[in-house]
């Protein structure tokens, strides 16, 4: 297959990349490295077609899409953190950039495999969240609800051109992490904690800690990611990605002591101190399983102690 993979540069994205070469796809990679990483290619590098250039450009997108088969689609502004200090360039790259992709696989006939989030869900408290379960969301005026609102119009506009004929599957992914996630960028909770662990910081964990997340290791994430781009049984649908096991952000961060032998205390920071005022978190997040091992056979199953101690391993490699 000839494929297409924005934001292959990222942390998900050259993941992906490695698996598809693996498999012998021809793949093209756009990224303008705006939190991608060239080295997160680096083993691919030399199989692949690599292109500088932002999903705002929609020349540059429509002239890629127009020899690909299929279309991972994986660019966007994400980490909250980047949400919530830069609202109006994440509102635009996940909503304009996104429409540029979907269009041109529409123009083109290239299948879309557009990849989505947990955070579609919002603050729901029904547990576990089903693809079809409602969406519960804060006002306007909190930054964080916008990318969840951004994400959600790429999904409709998916499930409306899916309607006249467009190819697609749209992922839901809930916390990936794994080797490549990037502190430095606007990192996940893991991303933090590990570093944080490793140089003997303080480990902070906002609010009280008792939020959980279903942490899913970055493999599981993209073999997911492939059987939904690639099985035909899931044309047409969405599907949750994500692993079982509910952690608490304390027994999330008390692990990670323990792996790396660290001397780090656990530090508890308000969310107002982190996000300023008016933030708003989301409780619990648990992903409904079913429609992903029903239809595709698929299960995120690596236990989060196997995942931490492999990121563990990478991270020493790298940055020691
Ligand atoms: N979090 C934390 N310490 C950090 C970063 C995040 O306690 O250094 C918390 C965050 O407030 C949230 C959870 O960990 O409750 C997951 O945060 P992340 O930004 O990784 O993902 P998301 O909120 O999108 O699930």
């Amino acid at each position: 297959m000839r494929t297409l993979v924005t934001g292959g540069a990222g942390y998900i994205g050259s993941h992906l990349v490695d698996r598809l070469v693996e498999l012998g796809h021809d793949v093209v990679v756009l990224d303008d490295l705006s939190t991608g990483h060239l080295t997160n290619l680096g083993q691919a590098m030399s199989n692949i077609r690599f292109v500088e250039g932002t999903i705002l450009d929609a020349k540059l997108v429509d002239s890629l899409t127009s020899t690909a088969d299929v279309v991972f689609h994986l660019a966007a502004a994400v980490g909250v953190g980047h949400i919530v200090e830069k609202p109006l360039s994440s509102l635009i790259t996940n909503t304009k950039g996104a429409e540029n992709v979907i269009e041109s696989c529409v123009r083109h006939g290239a299948k879309l495999l557009l990849a989505s989030t947990s955070e579609i869900y919002g603050k729901t408290a029904t547990m576990p969240m089903a693809e079809d379960d409602d969406r519960v969301l804060g006002s306007t005026t909190i930054a964080r609800w916008g990318y969840s609102t951004a994400k959600a119009i790429d999904e409709h506009l998916a499930l409306a051109y899916a309607q006249q004929g467009l190819r697609m599957s749209i992922v839901r992914y809930f916390n990936s992490y794994g080797p490549r996630l990037d502190p430095r960028g606007y990192g996940s909770v893991v991303a933090n904690l590990l570093r944080q662990a490793l140089d003997n910081e303080p480990l902070t964990v906002h609010g009280d800690g008792t939020q959980t997340r279903c942490f899913t290791f970055v493999n599981d994430t993209v073999e997911g990611t492939l059987r939904a781009a690639f099985d035909e049984r899931g044309e047409g649908l969405v599907f949750n990605i994500g692993n079982n096991q509910e952690t608490t952000i304390n027994d999330l961060a008390g692990m990670i002591v323990a792996k790396t032998s660290s001397e780090s205390r656990i530090q508890h920071v308000s969310y107002e101190a982190r996000y300023g005022k008016g933030f708003e978190d989301t409780k619990r997040r648990v992903p409904d399983t079913r429609r992903a091992t029903d239809v595709l056979g698929f299960t995120a199953a690596t236990p989060l102690e196997d995942g931490i101690a492999r990121t563990l391993q990478w991270w020493r490699t790298t940055h020691r």
